[in-house]
């Protein structure tokens, strides 16, 4: 049956990510086309605490497809992970008589999602919007994609001025618990090697790698280092890589927050447009507690739980290998 549903909200939370208006933008019309009153919560979770809800209509969403971050701001708040916080939050969407909430962010704004419906009688759909990749249900997540471009573009520049000087440079990218941006990275810009959270690399194996470049006169050499690798960031592996390997002249490059900026790329906004899309229906059918991801080029939905569950980017090792192999 379906769910009387007249007034729903949508936030964004966590980190922000590219493609993050263009959903808000399909959310809300998707809602006034169906006849919803629709509302944005501000920064996040804090929002709802806040009560900084505001009213929404067609207009409010124009001009912002091709903006990067999000028109409603993110923020992280510890206050959603307690009870107290948690019932504000619930108080003030009452008040507003909002009868169903669609969050946009990473593993931990579903987190947030799956606690709060379990707690209180809302439904909840969840929108995998985080640069790392790393939501199982969604083959991809908004904003991973013109993430992976940017750091694409910043290593290709950085390259050129690596080859011109003969240098090695250590390039560190997002990924704390996720080496998806740095293997694809890698891949994409023709690194030499790869280290990524998921997988142990020791000193000894990168400059056997690195060694046999130089012993192949290459005359420049690029290390992609996801900030989460274990032995380390990039000014870490470059210290202990310099004492032993002096072949090059060595520097370090932090990408830092520039990956989560920029216009999102053509996919993040027909992704987040057809995701958005997807969640206002998903919850007009009566649908609750499930994101809703693409999976080869299809729509579908996974419960929260299951997405959180199996969060994990898995290591391909076999992608691993293949980046070996084409930077000899
Ligand atoms: P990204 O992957 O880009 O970092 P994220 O959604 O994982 O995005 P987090 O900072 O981990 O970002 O989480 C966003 C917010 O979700 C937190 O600031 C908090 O408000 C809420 N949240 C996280 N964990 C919980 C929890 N256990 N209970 C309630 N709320 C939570």
């Amino acid at each position: 049956m379906k769910p009387n549903i007249k007034n729903i909200a949508v936030l964004t939370s966590g980190g922000d990510a590219p493609g993050m208006n263009a959903c808000i933008r399909a959310v809300i019309r998707t809602g006034i086309y169906n006849g919803v009153n629709m509302f944005g919560v501000m920064h996040g979770y804090q929002g709802l605490i806040n009560n900084n809800i505001i009213p929404m209509n067609a207009r409010s969403v124009s001009n912002i497809i091709h903006l990067g971050g999000t028109i409603l701001k993110t923020a992280r708040c510890l206050e959603f992970k307690t009870d107290e916080g948690m019932e504000t939050a619930y108080q003030n969407l009452k008040s507003q008589n909002i009868d169903g909430l669609i969050v946009i962010g990473g593993d931990g704004t579903f987190t947030g999602a799956r606690n709060f419906s379990n707690k209180y009688d809302i439904p909840v759909i969840g929108i995998p919007g985080t640069i790392d990749n790393d939501l199982y249900g969604s083959d991809f997540t908004l904003g991973y994609d013109t993430a992976i471009n940017t750091v694409i573009e910043a290593i290709d520049k950085i390259r050129d001025t690596a080859d011109s000087h003969d240098r090695l440079f250590f390039i560190e990218v997002m990924g704390r618990d996720s080496g998806c941006i740095a293997l694809r990275s890698a891949i994409a810009s023709g690194a030499e090697a790869v280290l990524l959270p998921e997988r142990f690399t020791s000193t000894h194996e990168l400059i056997t790698q690195l060694e046999l470049g130089a012993s192949t006169k290459k005359s420049s050499s690029i290390v992609i280092v996801s900030e989460g690798h274990k032995a380390g960031g990039a000014y870490d592996i470059a210290k202990s890589v310099k004492e032993s390997f002096n072949h090059y002249d060595t520097k370090v490059t932090i990408l830092g927050h520039l990956q989560r900026g920029g216009s999102p790329s053509s996919f993040d906004r027909i992704l987040g447009s057809r995701l958005g899309f997807a969640a206002v229906n998903e919850m007009l059918k009566g649908n609750t507690r499930v994101m809703v991801g693409l999976r080869g080029n299809e729509i579908n939905t996974t419960k929260i739980e299951d997405a959180l569950k199996n969060h994990n980017f898995k290591l391909e090792s076999d992608l691993l290998e293949m980046t070996k192999v084409l930077s000899i």
